[in-house]
């Protein structure tokens, strides 16, 4: 007889995680429909989709806490991973995340009995480490793009690595735990609390630039500019994330999961522009940083959020400078092969393009924007 999936969502009102609880319980979603459990820190926005989510505010960093709330839920079959904490260094990072996960895991191994599958999203800065990092010559090569699943880990701490080996050793503890590793480039979806959200940030961006009158200049370089880049639909990752779980050939793997075409930021500014009916101007060769000249809006904001009976949110909350500005800014056009989830059965793409305007309407039909 066929069993009802469990899903326990860590990270549910994040930018994947938000599709996640929109898609695992419809009714013709594999492996479903899925009961879901749906963990955050914080109290359930009023911006999160209204699905039939279990919604359990938790902070998986407090072990005690978590040992709590996650251990009497005893059915759960399948853990997505879908959450993480950004911190000064990346041994920090490798420290917390990796306790987040020993945390949830150890509420979860001796109690979820039917405990089948780990979805573990990650992402393509596995094989490169920090754009950061190597703009500061630490000495290390990273991987030549395009880049593909197999190659080895970089000398270096990454947070992705500790949390693979986590569930490597919690797939040696439980028999028949399975587990797969999803790898995204850039995500474009909604999540007004996302750490990492480019096209909300650059929407907030075009929304004061509107309101102030002020030129709609790309922030980026001429690489991010001219070269080709790739992108990961929010809703694709979900997909594929639910198909790992569910099929059975694609066990115990790492997937790269991107959209399957490539673009150039100046054909993207293009739409942009125009979704805000703003002027889209030609680069200008004076690349400079967003967090530098937002770093005052605050105010500007609020009066936004005020005159357009906006969803109440902070600039620091939509506004995620620091990423926009080093997404914008690489040192390479760098995308990721597509060609093992293929290979292993997974066919989703989406159009760049498409997927862009469709996230900008969406952002904004839920007043996050003007
Ligand atoms: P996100 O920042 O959009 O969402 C994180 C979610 O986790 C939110 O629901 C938040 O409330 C919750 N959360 C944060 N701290 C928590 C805690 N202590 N306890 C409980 N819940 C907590 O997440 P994301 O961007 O999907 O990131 C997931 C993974 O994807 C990360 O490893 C990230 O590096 C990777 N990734 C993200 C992007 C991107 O563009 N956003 C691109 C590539 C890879």
């Amino acid at each position: 007889e066929k069993q009802q999936g469990v899903a326990l969502v860590i990270g549910v009102t994040g930018i994947v995680g938000n599709c996640l609880a929109e898609i695992l319980p419809l009714s013709d979603t594999p492996g479903g429909p899925w009961k879901v459990y749906g963990v955050a820190r914080r109290p359930k926005p009023d911006w999160s989709p209204d699905s039939p989510v279990e919604y359990i505010q938790c902070d998986v960093l407090d072990r005690e806490q978590t040992l709590e709330k996650i251990s009497p839920l005893k059915d759960v079959t399948h853990l997505f991973w879908v959450v993480w904490v950004n911190r000064e260094t990346e041994e920090e990072n490798c420290e917390d995340n990796g306790r987040m996960l020993s945390n949830v895991l150890d509420a979860l191994l001796p109690n979820a009995e039917n405990l089948q599958h780990i979805c573990l999203q990650t992402g393509g800065k596995h094989y490169f480490s920090l754009f950061d990092a190597v703009a500061k010559n630490q000495n290390y090569q990273p991987h030549e793009a395009p880049f593909h699943e197999e190659l080895p880990r970089l000398p270096v701490p990454n947070f992705y690595y500790t949390l693979e080996d986590i569930v490597f050793e919690a797939a040696k503890k439980k028999e028949g735990l399975t587990w797969s590793v999803h790898r995204p480039a850039y995500i474009f979806g909604f999540s007004p609390g996302s750490l990492m959200n480019v096209l909300g940030t650059l929407c907030v961006y075009a929304a004061i630039c509107k309101h102030e009158g002020l030129p709609f200049r790309y922030p980026g370089n001429i690489t991010s500019w001219e070269q080709f880049m790739d992108a990961s639909d929010a809703e694709l990752i979900a997909e594929q994330e639910i198909w790992a779980a569910t099929d059975p050939y694609a066990k115990n793997q790492a997937f790269n999961c991107a959209n399957g075409d490539v673009y150039k930021w100046k054909h993207l500014w293009r739409i942009l522009a125009e979704k805000f009916d703003l002027e889209p101007l030609p680069y200008d060769g004076d690349g400079f940083s967003l967090a530098e000249v937002m770093k005052d809006k605050g105010p500007v904001w609020d009066a936004i959020v005020n005159e357009n009976k906006l969803h109440p949110t902070k600039i620091k909350e939509v506004g995620n400078w620091w990423f926009a500005d080093s997404m914008l800014n690489p040192p390479w056009g760098a995308v990721l092969s597509m060609n093992k989830s293929k290979e292993y059965g997974f066919f989703g793409f989406r159009n760049t393009e498409t997927s862009m305007g469709q996230w900008v309407d969406k952002i904004r039909s839920s007043n996050i924007v003007p």
